[in-house]
């Protein structure tokens, strides 16, 4: 194998969570790619730490155009990319009190020309979660299609992908600098320097200080911590073929996890780049909306953790070369959708990356490069 250090390659990429797998295994048939990650596990940040959904109809337009766009990959990955399926079919319930009406018919009527949403009332509703608790809902956008993601298999699939095209992982590898050296970065890394023509920032919560160590402005990236814990369910009862619930103003959630319950206060805590813990007052408003919402009473937390969630100002990702750093091209700003967003926005990073035109298909659900690139972000990063 070629050594990381001391070695010139065609593209350096910073980050081995979905973002940096995604859009490596997507360029190594093309290029000599090393792909740089501080940890020694390539999903100890943000990728290890989701609800794990698919939803078409979660996040602003963009993240649901990139997530129609991806559903065709995660139905029918290619053969040999995991051994199972990715997606197991789940549904959630977008819910909303009487009060909430309002937000709950906005995103009927937003989803609807895609087919993947439909308004129940409060009846409904409950039939299909009952432990939802009686008189709380006003009614619920449904969507039959959501799915649970093993996210375990998609990002060790993008891994094993790029592995196969000649592409090579560096684990314990920290970016520490980066300076230009003829027409490429001279790249510094914890286990040495390495030359790259091209460097593709996929660093997470980090990618601003990634920017900055090339010389760039940075897209106004704002990490935010959020938190999940698992509980137990009511007892003697199989909360596996439950839908999710999600506030339609996002002030909690719930999900079926392997026998128990998933549970969120949703927050969006901003953060500096970090290893992000969880914080006693987050789980105690997590508690008190759930029991509101829910016939449960939150005994003991069985698990709990934090992670960052990373946005720009739309809230949209961001794809594209920089407009004034040659050589440093941008994949940031997943925020809460990274994963499901990651089949599509992998190979429309990758297709930017090497100057080539967003792939027809990807296209056709209204993901271009003008949405995705960071210049737009010009007058408020
Ligand atoms: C509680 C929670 C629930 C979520 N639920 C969902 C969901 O249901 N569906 C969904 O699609 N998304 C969800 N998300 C969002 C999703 O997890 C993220 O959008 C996605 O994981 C971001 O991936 P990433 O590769 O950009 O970041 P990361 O996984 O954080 O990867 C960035 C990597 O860069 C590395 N790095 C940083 N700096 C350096 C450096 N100097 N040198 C080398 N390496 C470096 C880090 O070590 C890290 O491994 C959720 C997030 C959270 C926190």
């Amino acid at each position: 194998m070629t050594p990381v250090a001391g070695s010139g390659w065609d593209i350096a990429v910073v980050g081995a969570g979905i973002a940096g797998a995604s859009v490596a295994a997507e360029l190594a048939p093309f290029a000599r790619v090393v792909l740089l990650e501080r940890e020694a596990q390539p999903g100890y940040h943000t990728t290890g730490r989701s609800a794990a959904l698919f939803s078409e109809t979660y996040g602003p337009p963009a993240i649901r155009a990139l997530s129609r766009a991806s559903a065709p990959f995660f139905r029918a990955p290619p053969a040999g990319f995991a051994a199972g399926p990715l997606l197991s079919p789940r549904g959630v319930l977008m819910v909303g009190r009487a009060d909430q009406a309002e937000a709950l018919a906005r995103l009927a009527e937003e989803v609807a020309p895609h087919g993947n949403g439909r308004l129940l009332d409060a009846a409904e509703t409950e039939a299909m979660l009952p432990l939802l608790r009686p008189g709380y809902v006003g009614g619920a956008v449904f969507e039959d299609g959501a799915s649970d993601i093993d996210v375990h298999a998609l990002h060790q699939g993008f891994l094993r992908r790029f592995r196969d095209c000649g592409g090579t992982i560096a684990t314990g590898h920290e970016l520490l600098g980066l300076s230009r050296e003829g027409a490429g970065w001279r790249v510094s890394t914890s286990r040495g320097d390495l030359r790259a023509a091209i460097l593709v920032n996929a660093a997470g919560a980090w990618a601003d200080e990634i920017g900055r160590m090339a010389g760039a402005r940075g897209v106004g990236l704002v990490p935010k911590r959020r938190t999940a814990m698992i509980v137990a369910a009511p007892a003697g009862v199989d909360p596996g073929p439950w839908p999710m619930a999600v506030d339609i103003d996002e002030e909690f959630y719930l999900k079926p996890d392997a026998g128990r319950l998933l549970i969120s206060p949703a927050d969006e805590t901003p953060s500096p780049p970090c290893d992000a813990q969880p914080e006693e007052i987050d789980i105690a408003i997590c508690i008190d909306r759930i029991e509101r919402a829910f016939a449960l009473s939150v005994g003991r937390v069985e698990n709990k953790w934090a992670g960052l969630r990373s946005f720009v100002a739309d809230k949209s990702p961001v794809a594209g070369y920089d407009a004034d750093v040659e050589g440093l091209f941008w994949l940031a700003g997943q925020g809460g959708y990274g994963i499901q967003t990651s089949p599509a926005l992998g190979r429309c990073a990758a297709s930017l990356v090497l100057r080539k035109p967003i792939p027809g298909e990807i296209a056709a659900q209204g993901v271009t490069s003008a949405a995705l690139s960071p210049a737009r972000l010009g007058a408020t990063a």
